[in-house]
C-alpha cells in the first residue's frame, strides 16, 4: 500500500500523526503456548511450519496442521480467507494467531505472518486499531520507516520544567519503545510520556472551557426572591434531603451571579434529582426566564411532563410537551407558546428541540440523564438562549475527586443520601428455571405490587429469553392478558403511553419491555424486577434497571437471569448482586474498562486521550490536573504558551474530525 493510501486512509496528515496512532494493546510472543494445556477459547500464539493443507469449498476452509519445532502438532483452521492459499507456503516457518476449540481440538485461526515480518521480531507485537482498508503490516513498515529515518522533527512539545519534574524521556526515544516493544519496561518508559501528555492536554483544555463559559455574561434578570424559593419548597409533599437543599442553594447562587452556570447534578438513581430540577427551574420562572428539559428517551419526557403537572399544579407556570406525536395543529401552537414566551417549562427528547424551536427568552437548560447525550447536542440547546444557564443531571457516580478531573469543564453538585432512607433493593443472580422466578411474580401479583420484566432484543428467534417478545408471549400465558402489557422503543408512541399508564395505575401489573425502561422511570409501587440475558446489559444499565423497584422505601427484588458458563458475565452478576451502591458498581465497571465511556461522546476533549485513562493513571492526571493550572496561571512564558496555543489547535482539529465524521 502506498504512504500516500495510508495517510489518506488514516485521515492523518503528517507523519507525526500516523506515528501517534499508539498500539491498542500488545500481544506477548510466547512461541510454543502448544506446550501448555490451552482451555477452550484461549487465544493462542503458534510458531511452526504447515503440514498437510486442504483446501476445501475453494478454499473458504482451509484445513492443515502445524508443526513446531518440538515437533509438536496441532490441527488448525482458516475460514473465509481465501487469499491464504496463494500466499501460505509449505517448509517455511509462521506465525499463527488464532482461538484454541477444544471440541476440535484446533486452533480457528485470524491471521498469519511470516516469522521474518516485523511485526513479529520483538517479543511482543504491537496490534493496532486501523480502518479496515490498511494492513497491520503495512501500517507497520510505515510506522518504522518513519522512526528509522526521520527522526529529526519529532519535537518535543512539553515545555521543559514539566518533562524535568517527571524525568520523562524524550519524545523520539518515547515514540521508539512504544511502537517498537522490547520489554514491558521500555513500553511502559515510552507510555508514561504520551500519557502524561495527554492528560495534561485534557486537564488544560477543560479548565479553559471552564474559565471561557465562567467568561460569558449573562443577560440581566431579576433577582431570584429566596423566600418564594423557600416557600415553594415548604410546599413540597415531603422534605427534602440535606444535599437537595445544598444543590438548590448550588444552582441558584449561580442563576444570580452574572456568570454563566455549567454545573453537574449527580447523584445515583432514587436521589431525587428530578425535584431539584423543578424547584430550579421555578427559581428560573421567577427570575422571568424560560426553562427546557430535555430527556433521553419520550417515555422519561412524557413522565416528567406528568410529574411536573402535579409539581405546579398550584402555580401559574405553563409547562408544554413538545411531543414528536404531536398533531401540526398542537405542534404549531405548542412552538407559538415557546416563541411568545407563555411556556415557562419546555419538555421533550432532543429530537424534539429541532431548529425551527424558537424560544423568547431561554435561560436555563436541563438535561436529564447527561450520559446519555452528546457534546454536539447539548452545545446547540445552550445555543438558543445567550448565556443560558446548563444543569447536566447524571447517574454515574463516582467519587468526588475522580469526577473533579473527569468532569473539570464543570461544577458539581453531588447527590449521596436517598430521601426514602437506604433503599432496599435486593438482587440476585438465577438460572432460568429457578422457581425463585414464579414465586416472586406470584407474590407481586398477589401483593398488586408491579413487576417490571426486561429482555435485551425486541425480537429475535421465538422461544429465546432474548426477546422481549417472545418473553412477553410467556408472561401472558401464564398471568393471563389481562396482567401483562409489552413495550418497546419501536411502538407507536401514543402506544407507549397508553401501555406504560396501565403499568403506572395499577390495570396491569406486569410490564414485559425492552431496556427503553432504563432511564428514569418512576412506578414506586413496582418492587420486582426479572431481567433476562442479563449479561448483555452493560453494569451502569442493570444498576440503572434496579433503581426501578423499591421507590417506596419497601424491600424490593431484582433477579438477574443468566443460564450461560461465561466466568466474566458470571463474575460481573455476581458483584452487581452483591453491591447495592452505584458508586462501587460505577468504580468496578471504571476498572473494567479503563473509564473510557467515562468521558467517551459526552465530554469535549475526551478526543485527547488515546493512552492515558482515568482509572490506570489517576494518578497522573492528579499531577496533570496541578500543572495545568500552574500553566494557566503563567502563560507569560513563552513554552507555556505555545504548548497551550498547540493544545488549543489540537482539539479544535480532533473536534473538527469528529464533526465530519459525523456529518458523513
Ligand atoms: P433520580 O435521582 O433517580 O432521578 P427521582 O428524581 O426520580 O430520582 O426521585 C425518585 C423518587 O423519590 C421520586 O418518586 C421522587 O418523588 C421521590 N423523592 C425525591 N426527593 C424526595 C424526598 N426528599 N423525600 C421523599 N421522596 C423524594
Ligand atoms: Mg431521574
Amino acid at each position: 500500500m502506498k504512504r500516500s493510501d495510508i495517510l489518506l486512509a488514516l485521515k492523518a496528515e503528517t507523519e507525526e500523526d500516523v506515528i501517534t496512532r499508539f498500539p491498542k494493546r500488545y500481544i506477548p510472543l510466547v512461541p510454543d503456548s502448544l506446550a501448555l494445556a490451552p482451555q477452550d477459547g484461549a487465544k493462542l500464539v503458534l510458531r511452526g511450519t504447515i503440514v498437510s493443507p486442504q483446501y476445501l469449498r475453494g478454499g473458504q476452509i482451509i484445513r492443515f496442521r502445524i508443526v513446531n519445532k518440538e515437533q509438536r502438532e496441532i490441527q488448525a483452521m482458516i475460514f473465509s480467507q481465501p487469499f491464504y492459499r496463494n500466499i501460505l507456503h509449505m517448509n517455511v516457518e509462521y506465525f499463527f494467531f488464532g482461538t484454541y476449540r477444544s471440541k476440535r481440538h484446533a486452533l480457528m485461526i485470524s491471521s498469519v505472518l511470516r516469522t521474518d515480518n516485523p511485526l513479529v521480531l520483538n517479543p511482543y507485537m504491537p496490534y493496532y486499531t486501523l480502518p479496515s482498508k490498511v494492513s497491520q503490516s503495512s501500517f507497520y513498515s510505515y510506522v518504522l520507516e518513519i522512526l528509522t529515518n526521520r527522526s529529526d522533527y519529532i519535537n518535543e512539545v512539553l515545555p521543559l520544567r514539566y518533562r524535568k519534574k517527571y524525568r520523562l524521556e524524550e519524545r523520539y526515544k518515547a515514540f521508539k519503545d512504544v511502537h517498537i516493544p522490547l520489554s514491558e519496561e521500555t513500553v511502559k518508559r515510552g507510555l508514561r510520556v504520551f500519557k502524561y501528555e495527554e492528560a495534561l492536554s485534557y486537564c488544560l483544555y477543560s479548565l479553559n472551557e471552564k474559565m471561557k463559559a465562567s467568561g460569558i455574561k449573562k443577560r440581566k434578570m431579576l433577582p431570584i426572591d429566596r423566600n418564594l424559593v423557600n416557600q415553594f419548597i415548604l410546599h413540597l409533599p415531603f422534605k427534602l434531603t440535606h444535599d437537595q437543599i445544598m444543590a438548590v442553594k448550588d444552582i441558584v447562587v449561580d442563576m444570580d451571579s452574572p456568570h454563566v452556570m455549567n454545573r453537574l447534578l449527580e447523584g445515583d438513581v432514587g436521589t431525587g434529582k428530578t425535584i431539584v430540577a423543578f424547584i430550579t427551574v421555578y427559581a428560573n420562572y421567577l427570575r422571568g426566564g424560560q426553562s427546557a428539559l430535555l430527556c433521553p428517551t419520550l417515555t422519561l419526557a412524557e413522565q416528567h411532563y406528568q410529574n411536573a403537572l402535579q409539581v405546579f399544579k398550584d402555580y401559574p407556570l405553563q409547562i408544554v410537551l413538545l411531543d414528536t406525536s404531536l398533531s401540526p395543529g398542537e405542534k404549531r401552537n405548542a412552538l407559538e407558546k415557546i416563541r411568545n414566551g407563555n411556556a415557562d417549562l419546555v419538555i421533550g427528547t432532543h429530537a424534539s428541540f429541532s431548529d425551527d424551536v424558537e424560544y423568547k427568552k431561554l435561560t436555563y437548560v436541563i438535561e436529564d440523564e447527561q450520559h446519555k447525550f452528546g457534546v454536539a447536542q447539548r452545545v446547540k440547546m445552550a445555543d438558543k438562549g445567550e448565556g443560558t444557564d446548563v444543569l447536566s443531571m447524571s447517574a454515574t457516580p463516582i467519587p468526588r475527586t475522580m469526577s473533579m478531573i473527569v468532569n473539570s469543564d464543570m461544577d458539581v453538585s453531588a447527590l449521596h443520601e436517598f430521601p426514602n432512607r437506604e433503599r432496599k433493593v435486593e438482587s440476585k443472580v438465577v438460572k432460568e428455571d429457578d422457581p425463585l422466578i414464579e414465586k416472586a411474580i406470584r407474590r407481586s401479583l398477589e401483593i398488586r405490587h408491579q413487576v417490571f420484566v426486561v429482555a435485551p432484543k425486541i425480537g429475535e428467534g421465538n422461544s429465546s429469553r432474548l426477546s422481549a417478545e417472545s418473553v412477553y408471549k410467556d408472561m401472558v400465558n401464564a398471568y393471563g392478558e389481562e396482567n401483562v402489557g409489552f413495550l418497546h422503543g419501536r411502538m407507536k408512541k401514543k402506544d407507549q403511553q397508553q401501555v406504560y399508564d396501565d403499568f403506572k395505575n395499577g390495570r396491569k401489573l406486569i410490564l414485559v419491555s425492552t431496556s427503553v425502561i432504563e432511564v428514569g422511570v418512576d412506578v414506586s409501587s413496582a418492587s420486582l424486577m426479572i431481567v433476562y440475558e442479563a449479561n448483555y446489559f452493560g453494569l451502569a444499565s442493570l444498576h440503572q434497571l434496579r433503581g426501578r423497584i423499591g421507590r417506596n422505601g419497601k424491600g424490593a427484588l431484582a433477579l438477574f437471569v443468566y443460564d450461560g458458563e461465561d466466568n466474566e458475565a458470571l463474575e460481573k452478576l455476581t458483584y452487581l448482586a452483591s453491591h447495592p451502591s452505584g458508586e462501587d458498581i460505577a468504580l468496578y465497571d471504571l476498572e473494567q474498562r479503563g473509564g473510557g465511556d467515562l468521558v467517551s461522546e459526552r465530554q469535549s476533549g475526551a478526543s485527547l486521550l488515546q493512552v492515558a485513562n482515568f482509572v490506570n493513571d489517576y494518578q497522573i492526571f492528579k499531577c496533570a490536573r496541578e500543572d495545568a493550572e500552574e500553566i494557566l496561571h503563567n502563560l507569560d512564558d513563552p513554552q507555556n504558551a505555545s504548548y497551550y496555543q498547540s493544545v488549543l489547535r489540537e482539539v479544535e482539529k480532533k473536534e473538527e474530525e469528529k464533526e465530519n465524521s459525523a456529518k458523513r
